[in-house]
């Protein structure tokens, strides 16, 4: 027979009970926790009776509690009609000389298992008790919803969350090997991954260029077979990729058998791909899946520009701001100077207290700054000489066979100009140095003394220059 709400009342004291319990339930916000806490108040209050919970769905693995699958067979009707009506279910046979209840864990939306109770020695479950413990599974139905609900949202959470930090890192305009290593740090860390790698296609589509953030793995030989076996499925189809049992024929040892594996698309074309390995087979969930799929997604444009930034910092020769040369440019300059050249000299410049004219003014008026001063330098120089931007706030000057006192002048020069015409009023200080071809000098060593004389100009007061001689040639 069915025992329903109110057929039965509880007394007090048990009343009483079940609110505690209630409330410890509900506290629990951690599902694993959760089931445990039922056992244990079940076995608190009731020592005698054994206990089940035969879960749907879910796969729990808990060695050490008593949680069963749910299964749908003839044998076990009575779990599944509590399962399916919601209402409580008894069992009496005088042959096994115990009785059972089963209860349905619901809460008001679901129902996710029943939970049997067996009582031995007895023909038929004394009704008060079952109607706690009906009570009390009823409770723990809704506690457990909460703690579903809560887990679901974290996890929501942090999937977001990745999505986010990963789209920021692209777009954040920072060197691609320092991206590419932060995503690959990411997806390692929040998917228990072994090796993650990303690959790019050269024009012809031919050959993935492994991009650098990936696993030392994939730089090796035995990845290969992994690679190209990726390649080939992204070649025929953009379906990405998720396999629990990869079995490669001939692998090199390490042997990977999970493996999840993205396309990168960019206006429907194929662009690259993402690998991610574990050694386990069926290692990742079907949700990892799902988040490297966004994740991909999400970052493919950003992924595909930076690459191309990153490509066109290598060509651009000028800097885009100041139009002065760039670093890249100034370097290979002086090289070459300091090959055919008998001498010259360098002129470091760094703007007075540009952090408070950022501060003042705002950054824009900053950047103009900058650019005045920039087209002071051109208008200071010669066409054979090179004003570049050497990072930041700091510009540089080289003049190829220049002398030192004239390197100087120009210096003087370019200090007056920046201090008169400036608008908002600023000052630069300037480090200058200076090479020879009898000395043995090289162009680190130029660099880093016209550093040093920066540096002292600016201890000394700033809006100054001063010259850094090699020790060698002081003395
Ligand atoms: P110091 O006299 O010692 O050089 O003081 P400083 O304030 O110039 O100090 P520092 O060199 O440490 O600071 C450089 C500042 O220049 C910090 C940064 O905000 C600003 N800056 C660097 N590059 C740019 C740029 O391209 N545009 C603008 N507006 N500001 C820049
Ligand atoms: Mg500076
Ligand atoms: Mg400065």
């Amino acid at each position: 027979y069915v025992v329903s709400k109110g057929d039965l009342l509880l007394d007090t004291e048990k009343y009483k009970k079940l609110f505690q319990i209630s409330e410890k339930f509900h506290s629990t916000l951690n599902v694993d926790d959760l089931l445990g806490e039922i056992f244990v108040t079940l076995k608190e209050i009731f020592p005698n009776y054994s206990y089940s919970l035969l879960l749907a769905q879910d796969a729990y693995h808990h060695s050490d509690l008593p949680i069963m699958d749910l299964e749908y067979d003839s044998e076990n009707m009575i779990v599944i009609n509590a399962y399916e009506s919601g209402e409580i279910q008894f069992e009496s046979s005088d042959a096994s000389e115990h009785a059972a209840l089963y209860a349905p864990l619901k809460s008001n939306s679901k129902i996710y298992g029943v939970l049997q109770v067996i009582a031995p020695e007895m023909t038929k479950f004394p009704a008060d008790e079952a109607e706690f413990i009906r009570s009390l599974s009823e409770s723990a139905g809704s506690a457990l919803e909460n703690a579903k609900l809560h887990q679901q949202a974290q996890k929501t959470i942090s999937d977001l969350q990745l999505i986010n930090k990963a789209s920021y890192q692209l777009n954040s305009n920072q060197p691609l090997v320092e991206t590419m290593t932060i995503m690959s740090e990411q997806i390692k860390s929040s998917f228990d991954a072994q090796e993650v790698g990303f690959f790019l296609f050269t024009r012809d589509q031919l050959t993935a260029k492994v991009l650098p953030g990936s696993t030392a793995f994939f730089l090796t030989q035995q990845a290969q077979i992994y690679i190209d076996y990726v390649k080939g499925k992204f070649q025929q189809s953009n379906e990405p990729l998720f396999i629990g049992d990869l079995n490669l024929p001939q692998p090199l040892s390490p042997v990977f058998h999970s493996v999840m594996a993205v396309p990168v698309v960019v206006s429907k074309k194929l662009k690259g791909f993402s690998i991610i390995m574990h050694r386990d087979p069926y290692f990742f969930p079907f949700e990892a899946f799902k988040l490297l799929q966004s994740l991909v997604y999400h970052s493919s444009l950003a992924l595909t520009n930076a690459l191309l930034r990153a490509e066109l910092e290598k060509l651009v020769t000028t800097d885009h701001l100041t139009k002065l040369h760039s670093r890249k440019f100034l370097d290979e300059k002086i090289q070459q100077s300091m090959k055919k050249d008998e001498e010259g000299s360098f002129i470091l410049i760094d703007i007075d207290n540009f952090k408070e004219i950022n501060d003042t003014y705002g950054h824009q008026i900053g950047d103009l700054i900058l650019v005045q001063v920039a087209n002071l330098i051109k208008s200071s120089i010669r066409e054979s000489d090179i004003g570049a931007r050497w990072g930041g706030e700091e510009l540089a000057i080289y003049l190829p066979r220049v002398s030192l006192e004239t390197g100087v002048v120009i210096a003087q020069r370019i200090l007056h100009k920046v201090s008169e015409c400036s608008d908002p009023h600023i000052t630069v200080s300037c480090g200058v140095s200076y090479w020879k071809k009898e000395r043995n000098d090289t162009y680190q060593y130029l660099f880093k003394r016209a550093d040093e004389a920066l540096y002292r100009a600016k201890e000394t007061g700033k809006n100054k220059v001063v010259i850094q001689e090699d020790a060698s040639m002081v003395c």
